[in-house]
């Protein structure tokens, strides 16, 4: 098998990984091993992808507004040093961990490797609450953040870029006092800058049109057409405003919408660009006039085709995964679904498209940022987004066959695509020293 390095003894890590424990890496690991052992993996190389390369973690102080001090965590994890540079995002979340951090780092490897870019997975996270910051707070913490993982982040050894709580403007800081530090500008940093600063405009789209490029694939795998199929989605961010344009632009209907202050729906279809006008100046979506409020617990009960989480992690679950009215969802948070949560989507026949799959768009369209960076060599958007569906559906295209081939489901195909990419790198490049 492709996947076994000959004469090798397996030597079991002699302690459990305690530090990076938590429900969510205990997941992440649990679904790798089901793989591997599905792929018959070379038990070394299982072994050596179950934890992470290299883990950063540092607590730090910033100051608030009022004069007082505060400390906070910060982690940076990269996964996979054998691909290239990692890269990965930056959450600014009041409940992220080494463990959460570490899973997302995992599952960005399989996402890089199944869309063929040359990076391992990584991740990076501080544990605040980015809706209390002020904007000054925000740059304050940032900065100092940046400063202590100095070290650790560079243009070729590991990329941050935007995700839950961060956003161009987090970027711009990161890239500025980086570029301070080693006294010149390093645009290739951080992916998701502004434009200004040599970002490309459509990155903040990015993960969006990556998801709506598949909703039509996806659709057709269960005989419904795009057009006026209804897509309800949870959370209302960078993800969640991308997606609800692209899909509508495609002729599908946003029925429903939710975010952290509840969730909106209309049957006949929300107007998004007025929505869009809406958050703009008044943030949340519930108390937007042109739809009816519901619960945002609701919201995955609404009548619709389609369903895409865009807002955080392990949202589809027992308890509610039989629930759901959708036949497809359309993963564009990272990990929404946990594996019960899976298995019971799965019984019930809803097509499930995994977020390394789905949600690629976004690390796709950094990867493009990140060589225009080092190049200083501009793209026009029509190439960005050409190129970018281009590698979202040769990638959907392979994993589908691989998924009727194995007679396994797409998400189970796209692991063991991103898995056995990494896994024959891994392989060839043999053991140091
Ligand atoms: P964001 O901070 O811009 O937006 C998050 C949205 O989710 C907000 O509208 C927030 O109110 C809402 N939300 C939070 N908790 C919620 C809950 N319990 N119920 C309903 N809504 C809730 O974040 P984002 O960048 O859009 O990221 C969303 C997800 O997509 C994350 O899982 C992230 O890892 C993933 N992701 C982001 C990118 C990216 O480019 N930003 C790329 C790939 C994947």
């Amino acid at each position: 098998m492709i996947f076994t390095a000959p004469d090798t003894e397996v030597i079991p890590v002699t302690t459990p990984p305690l530090e990076w424990d938590s429900g969510m890496y205990r997941e992440a690991v649990a679904q790798f091993d089901q793989v591997a052992a599905y792929m018959d993996l070379d038990a070394n190389v299982a072994e050596r992808l179950r934890t992470p390369q290299r883990s950063f973690l540092t607590t730090f102080p910033f100051r608030k507004d009022d004069g007082q001090v505060e400390t906070v965590f910060g982690y940076r994890v990269k996964h996979v040093l054998t691909m290239g540079p990692t890269k990965g995002g930056l959450r600014y979340a009041p409940t992220v961990n080494l463990g959460e951090v570490t899973a997302l780092a995992m599952n960005m490897t399989w996402k890089c490797s199944l869309v063929g870019l040359p990076y391992g997975g990584a991740k990076g996270g501080v544990r605040v609450a980015p809706e209390l910051l002020s904007r000054a707070e925000k740059q304050r913490l940032t900065r100092r953040y940046t400063s202590e993982i100095f070290t650790f982040i560079g243009p070729q050894s590991d990329i941050p870029a935007p995700d839950l709580g961060t956003d161009s403007q987090v970027m711009a800081w990161i890239m500025d006092t980086y570029s301070q530090q080693v006294g010149h500008p390093v645009p290739g940093v951080v992916t998701g800058k502004p434009v200004e600063l040599g970002g490309t405009s459509v990155r903040e789209e990015s993960t969006g049109l990556g998801l709506a490029y598949l909703l039509p694939l996806a659709l057709e795998m269960v005989d419904l057409p795009t057009k006026g199929t209804r897509v309800a989605i949870q959370g209302f961010g960078q993800v969640g405003k991308s997606v609800a344009r692209a899909v509508t632009a495609l002729g599908a209907r946003v029925v429903a919408v939710s975010d952290l202050s509840g969730g909106i729906y209309r049957p006949d279809g929300i107007d998004i660009p007025a929505l869009h006008q809406w958050t703009a100046r008044n943030v949340w979506v519930n108390s937007f006039p042109e739809a009816d409020p519901i619960d945002g617990d609701r919201l995955f009960e609404v009548d619709c085709e389609v369903l895409v989480p865009a807002a955080v992690q392990e949202v589809i679950h027992a308890g509610n995964a039989a629930d759901i009215t959708a036949a497809v969802v359309l993963e564009g948070a990272n990990s929404p679904t946990t594996m019960e949560g899976d298995r019971i989507l799965q019984k019930r026949g809803v097509l499930v498209i995994p977020d390394i799959l789905a949600n690629a768009g976004g690390v796709t369209v950094s990867y493009f940022e990140w060589l225009q960076g080092l190049q200083f060599y501009f793209w026009t958007n029509e190439e960005t987004r050409q190129r970018l569906r281009d590698i979202m559906t040769k990638a959907f295209l392979s994993i589908k066959e691989l998924a009727a081939k194995e007679q396994v489901d797409m998400r189970t195909a796209a692991l063991i695509m991103g898995i056995s990419r990494v896994a024959k790198a891994k392989l060839m490049r043999g053991l140091f020293p």
